[in-house]
């Protein structure tokens, strides 16, 4: 963060730096990746500082204010600066005028307290403090610039505002052109993200919350059973959630219900509602992996619970207490005959897990491309009991070999067919 010595190329680079000292962010870029900057990968291609805020509502104090805007007219820019990012996030903010505030905004001058001096008309324009950092919360505006609101004739409060918010939340600088999170300033109106920025903010914090007013509970439980039963999945011509090893058997989830698979064989009585066997389940899960003293982990959005055969240890618990994002968690694997390798995947990216720490042993993800042949996305894995890795993804899987460390050859396989002895299906391809 406070690398100011570090070459940054900045809004404008087209033109000769030397000559000519471009306006752009403070905060350094970072270097380019080798990989992962190719159309490919466009799902994926913002930058994280690292962190993330613990709570989602955050309050924001100004401290100071640029000279050329009357306050209440800087105040409603903060605001409208700040909802970009809250319209996309479960994320609130609120202004306090005085005591401690999670987000902090001055204007100030060439030297100012925090190794990153400003200087002067032009050049830096502002910048800010990561999450997790010894300044996060901060956000520093150079007073010299020409602030001017909805204008291209001084420098853009609103775009430098939102983009600096963007840091402050945890993003870095995207490579992707036309994002609020890109160093290279273009003046635009209307304001708004792109889909990497939205994609950046969500993978943090996740998508809002819909639905404030939740159901009463019993009313809930009995829709759910009549709408479960109603469309109870067939094995034949689904997807699935989550598989898991579980006790020497093969549990498939998809929505409420399981199917129990013993010596390859489906037994009788499934599928069944999931909740039969752990009570509390939520109705369905993302992921399910089963760790070396036979707790069983599952996973739901933002959330995670452990039982013990089929009484529940803990959960409903945050994932973010394992060192992951609020989003999502695809597929959990558990993986090697130590049973001590835990990986989860999503988004194109993996993460390997310490079950006895309870913690990834980084946050910065690995790239789905380690595993050889399996694709981006995936729903679910599982190892069998010879060591093979089963990936699923729709219809379909791939087989994992161990020790050449890449799919076998003749995969992706139909799941129905493999594993539920279904008659091959016509919608093999699509
Ligand atoms: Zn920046
Ligand atoms: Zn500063």
């Amino acid at each position: 963060m406070a690398s100011a010595s570090q070459p940054a190329p900045g809004w404008g680079t087209d033109r000769p730096a030397a000559s000519w000292n471009p306006p752009r962010c403070g905060v350094p870029d970072l270097p380019t990746l080798p990989d992962g900057q190719n159309g490919r990968n466009r799902q994926k291609r913002f930058v994280l500082s690292g962190g993330h805020w613990e709570k989602t509502d955050l309050t924001y104090k100004i401290i100071r204010f640029p000279w050329q805007l009357v306050n209440t007219k800087v105040r409603r820019t903060i605001a409208e600066a700040l909802k970009v990012w809250s319209d996309v996030t479960p994320l609130t903010f609120t202004e306090v005028h005085e005591g401690r505030a999670d987000i902090v905004i001055d204007f100030t001058r060439y030297w100012h307290g925090d190794n990153l001096p400003f200087d002067g008309p032009g050049g830096i324009l502002a910048h800010a403090f990561f999450p997790k950092t010894h300044r996060e919360g901060d956000v520093h505006f150079d007073y010299d610039e020409t602030w001017t609101i909805g204008n291209n004739l001084g420098t853009d409060l609103l775009q430098v505002a939102a983009h600096e918010f963007g840091h402050v939340l945890g993003l870095q600088h995207t490579t992707v052109s036309k994002s609020l999170m890109s160093p290279f300033y273009i003046f635009r109106y209307p304001l708004s993200l792109s889909e990497d920025d939205k994609q950046g903010i969500q993978y943090l914090y996740g998508k809002p919350k819909t639905d404030p007013v939740p159901a009463p509970a019993q009313e809930h439980l009995l829709t759910g059973i009549r709408y479960s039963q109603s469309v109870q999945p067939d094995a034949c011509d689904t997807d699935f959630d989550a598989v898991s090893t579980i006790r020497g058997e093969l549990f498939f989830f998809k929505s409420h219900y399981v199917w129990r698979l013993r010596n390859g064989k489906l037994q009788a009585g499934y599928p069944a509602l999931a909740s039969r066997h752990w009570q509390g389940i939520p109705s369905s899960i993302d992921a399910a992996f089963e760790d070396s003293l036979g707790n069983i982990w599952f996973f739901q959005g933002s959330q995670y619970w452990i039982y013990d055969g089929e009484r529940r240890l803990s959960g409903p618990a945050s994932i973010s207490e394992l060192g992951l994002s609020a989003s999502p968690v695809q597929a959990a694997l558990m993986w090697g005959t130590e049973k001590n390798k835990i990986y989860f995947f999503k988004g194109g990216s993996y993460w390997r897990f310490n079950p006895s720490t309870r913690q990834v042993e980084t946050i910065y993800p690995r790239r789905m491309a380690d595993w050889r042949g399996i694709p981006q996305e995936i729903d679910a894995a599982f190892q069998d009991e010879f060591g093979f890795a089963y990936f699923l993804r729709g219809l379909l899987y791939w087989k994992f070999d161990p020790v050449q460390v890449k799919v076998l050859e003749g995969y992706p396989r139909q799941i129905s067919h493999d594993f539920f002895s279904c008659a091959p299906s016509s919608n093999f391809f699509r």
